[in-house]
């Protein structure tokens, strides 16, 4: 058949429009990356609501709530109005809207609460009788994968199979009547109840399965056991349902997910149909070729294949780096570059924007490097799926210091300074300065050195706010005559100490380990404060890392104008840095896969206890996994993508030689292949930056990143 004009129109091919059509039993989309499966689960709410299903019948799950957001706007730029309604929301989110519903049935209040990890460990910590968090949080593991397997208290004290196992099911025991006493709910719980819900509770069944007409699972390849019952329930016997997914994307196995579920599909469901999409729409031929040749290797569920017609593009870039920073000056002169234009003028391209590029690692702790870089080149970015550097705590105390030096009318700075760490200036005090200061029109910082500011607040309290405003502006002196890294290395480490700030973190921080983290983050931003100060040379590398010398205040001006940048919330043209396990379902222009080494990825696969053949065969499952996981970082990328590895990079404390990926040869890359010499090129961008800088609207931009990549 040929396909209707409307749904041409609307962007199908026939087998997409196959699985949109057929509304009357279960339907899985089984396919591979960028194939259109989640687009299939839009246009599908659209065409069930104009074949008459209320909208409200209609749930959509997706696997963050981040998806879900996006999914929704989807639905409301393709449907419109009729689209209101729909609930489309994660596992966990329908699990919320069931329990608030029906709980009652479980003895749970409407008003439950929701406990978020750090709740969860210190009750742990009580009902296990530790002061320990690490210990506190390996229970919490292992209750989790417990509870995501559909095991209780009792379940798992008669399966455990040691010591250990039988004194955590113990005190999960004690965990879950703490739950019930606080009428608290943990994550996992909202998986796990509403199965218990509807397994004990056939009237609320019945009204669920009434409720929902049909419901469709984006990413069906990471559901655990847990949510698979959930959904087998929901859906009941006639199984209206459209679950898309692709078992090469399996990512989540760590967490429970399984792919049993897609085994168990067409068993449990016999009419089930299932429907293969063979055309990727996402990306180049080069790059899907790279994707297919590393993913060949794993044990195949189903057979798939899959093309492009988006031409060949570009080869697929290997870089070798020197190190984690010169990874991320690497990437910041690769941005830059395609954001000129230089290499892409040819190609006929458009100029790109920040949002076009996204650099993808394996842990979270791989963001430092690129965030430390992005704001030395005042590249916009976000970091998703894992905490900003700079939006740690410890940094941003360090930051709203410095930001008052540079800028005394920064309220919000000065009220963070004034109270991290304590100085005996209490809530009434600021709430007097305040007063004052909006009486006169004066920042806060102006206030302390107004004359008739005795009138307003007792001598005691004026004496410590002229004490504070004293020291910053002595602070501020210092830092205008602080030049080069050696004296600003002695400017900061005198500052922290004046301040007692690594007193004050060993304060406020429950455990002595965690404050030792922050003051390594805190010891961190120093170095680099100190390097950008200038006249450094690497140790290990030999060059120069900041040939010029600068004043820490003039330092501190461009640390100043980031954090403004960066604080401009819902600010949506920047670069995204992510894991790659939050990038699933997401796609970018340009994509850069960091630290593609051996160790990182795949991750390493050789401390696991238990015997020899065990270890092996474990070893195997996680390979494969890892696979996979670099299987969605390839398919992230639309047009261009790069593979990084690293000569020497850090492990714990020390550096070690860095092995690249067993996955770059995997990906079976031809003679094309670019294996620049970074120095070479970042010579060439140089040049380059240097002539544009002349005219360019960008010219204060391109100068320091060519300066400072050299
Ligand atoms: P993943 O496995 O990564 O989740 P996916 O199979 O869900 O990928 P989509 O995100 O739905 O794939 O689609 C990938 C890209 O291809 C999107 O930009 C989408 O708009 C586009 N696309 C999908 N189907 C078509 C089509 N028939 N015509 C044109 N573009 C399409
Ligand atoms: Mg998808």
């Amino acid at each position: 058949s040929s396909p209707s004009p409307e749904s041409a129109a609307a962007g199908l091919n026939l087998a997409q429009q196959e699985a949109v059509n057929y509304m009357h039993g279960p339907c899985l989309v089984l396919a591979g990356a960028g194939s259109g499966k989640t687009r299939v689960i839009t246009h599908k709410i659209g065409r069930l609501i104009k074949a008459g299903l209320p909208a409200t019948e209609i749930a959509a799950i997706t696997f963050t709530n981040k998806a879900a957001a996006e999914m929704r706007e989807r639905a409301k730029k393709l449907i419109g109005s009729p689209a209101r309604g729909v609930v489309i929301c994660t596992f966990h989110a329908l699990g919320v809207r069931m329990l608030r519903q029906d709980g009652e049935a479980l003895g749970l209040k409407k008003q439950f609460s929701i406990l978020d990890s750090d709740d969860v460990t210190s009750i742990l910590k009580d009902a296990g009788g530790t002061t320990d968090a690490a210990t506190a949080r390996q229970w919490q593991w292992t209750i989790s994968a417990w509870k995501n397997s559909g095991l209780n208290a009792a379940q798992a004290e008669v399966q455990a199979s040691g010591d250990e196992d039988r004194l955590i099911a113990r005190i999960m025991a004690r965990y879950e009547e703490r739950l019930t006493a606080y009428q608290s709910v943990d994550f996992d719980d909202l998986i796990s109840l509403p199965l218990k819900l509807l397994q004990e509770h056939d009237a609320v069944r019945d009204k669920w399965q009434k409720a929902l007409g049909h419901v469709l699972v984006d990413e069906y390849q990471d559901t655990n056991a847990t949510q698979y019952e959930v959904l087998k329930l929901l859906v009941g016997a006639r199984g209206r349902f459209t679950a898309v997914g692709d078992d090469d994307q399996s990512i989540y196995g760590w967490r429970g997910a399984t792919l049993d579920n897609l085994k168990r599909l067409p068993e449990d469901y016999p009419t089930l149909r299932v429907i293969k999409l063979e055309q990727n729409y996402r990306s180049t031929s080069a790059i899907l070729r790279a994707a297919n040749n590393v993913i060949a290797p794993n044990p195949k569920l189903f057979p798939k294949t899959l093309f492009s017609e988006l031409g060949e593009g570009e080869p697929v870039r290997v870089v070798d780096c020197d190190s984690e920073e010169h990874e991320a000056e690497r990437v910041v002169a690769r941005i830059q570059s395609l954001r000129a234009g230089a290499e892409l003028q040819a190609a006929g391209e458009q100029h790109k924007e920040w949002k076009d590029f996204c650099v993808l690692y394996r842990a979270n702790h791989m963001a430092k490097p690129f965030e430390k870089a992005f704001r030395k080149a005042q590249i916009p970015y976000k970091v998703s799926g894992g905490q900003s550097f700079f939006d740690r705590a410890e940094i941003k105390d360090l930051c709203c210091w410095l930001r008052l030096l540079v800028n005394n009318n920064d309220d919000p700075a000065f009220m963070r300074s004034v109270t991290t760490p304590k100085r005996g200036i209490g809530h009434t005090t600021l709430g007097a300065l305040g007063v004052f200061a909006s009486k006169y029109k004066l920042s806060l910082f102006e206030s302390l050195f107004s004359n008739s500011l005795g009138s307003a607040l007792p001598a005691k309290a004026v004496a410590s706010l002229h004490e504070f405003g004293r020291y910053v502006n002595e602070l501020e002196y210092r830092a205008r005559h602080t030049v080069g890294a050696e004296a600003a290395r002695i400017f900061l480490t005198d500052w922290l100490k004046d301040i007692a700030y690594e007193k004050h973190l060993h304060d406020s921080e429950e455990s002595e380990k965690l404050a030792a983290a922050r003051w390594t983050n805190v010891m961190d931003f120093c170095d680099w404060m100190a390097q950008r100060c200038g006249g450094q040379i690497d140790d290990t590398s030999g060059a120069v890392i900041a040939a010029e010398t600068k004043t820490m205040l003039e330092v501190v001006q461009t640390i100043a104008l980031l954090s403004t940048i960066s604080e401009r919330e819902g600010e949506q043209n920047v670069v995204t840095l992510s894991t790659l396990h939050a990038a699933k379902g997401l796609e970018w222009p340009h994509v850069v896969l960091a630290g593609c080494c051996e160790g990182l990825l795949p991750f390493k696969l050789d401390d696991d206890d238990g015997s020899d053949v065990a270890k092996t065969e474990n070893i195997a499952l996680r390979l494969q996994e890892e696979r996979r996981l670099m299987y969605v970082g390839i398919t992230r990328a639309q047009r261009t993508l790069a593979v990084n590895w690293l000569r020497r990079r850090k492990k714990g404390r020390d550096t070690v030689a860095g092995v690249p990926s067993r996955f770059i040869a995997e990906m079976g890359l031809d003679q094309t292949t670019v294996k620049e010499d970074p120095r070479e090129k970042i010579k060439a961008l140089r040049a380059e930056f240097a002539k544009r800088a002349a005219d360019s609207a960008e010219a204060n931009n391109l100068a320091e990143a060519a300066r400072s990549a050299g």
